[in-house]
């Protein structure tokens, strides 16, 4: 499988598979116009759409690409039903597209029902996980964007995140106001700086690094605890969680 984003509105990617005979899946189009010109450009066949959530600007493109492609299948959670999805799928569930078996995990947070499509080494993870920070809780609670962290943290090493938003950049000056001394973070800062003067895209991201620079995963980190306990005392990992979301909803 090929790995495409297309961007969309102001930061949105909506991330296309494509297998080598054309046929392929897209996640979360916000838009129809942007993913009819790269279906028309590479002559693709689509096969199936993944909804992570509800969300306009990842379902708002759904219904006019099923007016153009009657057969596509379009999985999503419940709470996209009224928003296009045909398929129904939720935790634990697995589907096969392309010819691969893609997972099906929640991840609550950002929207009650919002779920992630994992086939190694692809995660789609909609607005749950961005580079260097996390989706904003619209619905669910700090605990629950946290277990759902977790399951991503779970995933291997060489896990191809597939984010939804071009964040990082504000992402990282965020981790900087936390952590100004940490070298992974000035580094990656330096990288993604240079990437978006270039209107370059800076994603998609590997879970080892995003587990360097992300300081949603790096709640056990002793630096981070050092600052959060000149602060407060928060002696869980979620409770630091939640700590550095209330943080950046301030920044
Ligand atoms: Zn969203
Ligand atoms: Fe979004």
């Amino acid at each position: 499988m090929n790995l495409n984003s297309i961007p969309a509105f102001q930061d949105n990617y909506i991330w296309v598979l494509n297998n080598d005979d054309g046929r392929c899946l897209i996640v979360d189009p916000g838009e129809a116009a942007p993913v009819v010109r790269a279906i028309e450009a590479h002559s693709w066949q689509p096969e199936a759409i993944f909804l992570t959530h509800h969300h306009n600007d990842h379902v708002g493109g759904v219904k006019e690409l099923l007016q153009r492609f009657p057969d596509l299948v379009v999985y999503g959670p419940a709470e996209t039903q009224d928003k296009g999805a045909t398929q129904v799928v939720a935790e634990g569930d697995s589907v096969v597209v392309l010819g691969h078996e893609f997972s099906v995990f929640a991840t609550p947070g950002h929207t009650l029902g919002h779920i992630c499509f994992f086939s190694f080494p692809y995660l789609f993870c909609g607005d749950t996980l961005f580079s260097g920070g996390c989706g904003r809780l619209f619905e669910g609670t700090a605990e629950q964007m946290y277990q759902s962290f977790c399951k991503i943290n779970a995933l291997p090493d060489d896990t191809v995140i597939c984010c939804a938003h071009e964040y990082t950049l504000g992402n990282m000056k965020f981790a900087l106001s936390i952590l100004p001394q940490d070298r992974a973070l000035n580094e990656y800062y330096r990288k993604v700086k240079e990437l978006r003067a270039k209107n370059q895209s800076t994603l998609p991201v590997i879970l080892k690094k995003e587990r360097q620079i992300n300081l949603f995963l790096r709640t056990e980190d002793d630096d981070l605890i050092d600052v959060i306990n000149q602060e407060t005392n928060l002696q869980h990992s979620e409770a630091r969680f939640a700590w550095l979301r209330s943080k950046k909803d301030n920044f």
